[in-house]
């Protein structure tokens, strides 16, 4: 199974992520992202990696099931 990892020292609450995929992620107003849930369905992949390539801190990486994904960028 995918799993998101979040580096909260590096989110700015900049909530590109919430853009790109709003299922998964949540950044309340003047505040860090929030997951909607931490593993995610290969339905959902092509916005995260969106979400994780827009990402101006580069705070977010997918951590990788069978296929080995560690993050992308
Ligand atoms: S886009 Fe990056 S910096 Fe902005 S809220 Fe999402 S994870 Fe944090």
């Amino acid at each position: 199974m995918t799993r998101i990892e979040v580096d909260l020292d590096l989110c700015q609450g900049h909530a590109m992520c919430q853009v790109e995929a709003p299922e998964i992620f949540e950044v309340p107003k003047h505040g860090k992202v929030q997951l909607r849930r931490e593993t995610v369905d290969n339905d959902d992949l092509a916005d995260i990696k969106n979400a994780v390539r827009y990402c101006p801190a580069q705070a977010l990486a997918i951590i990788g099931d069978q296929r080995g994904l560690r993050s992308v960028q």
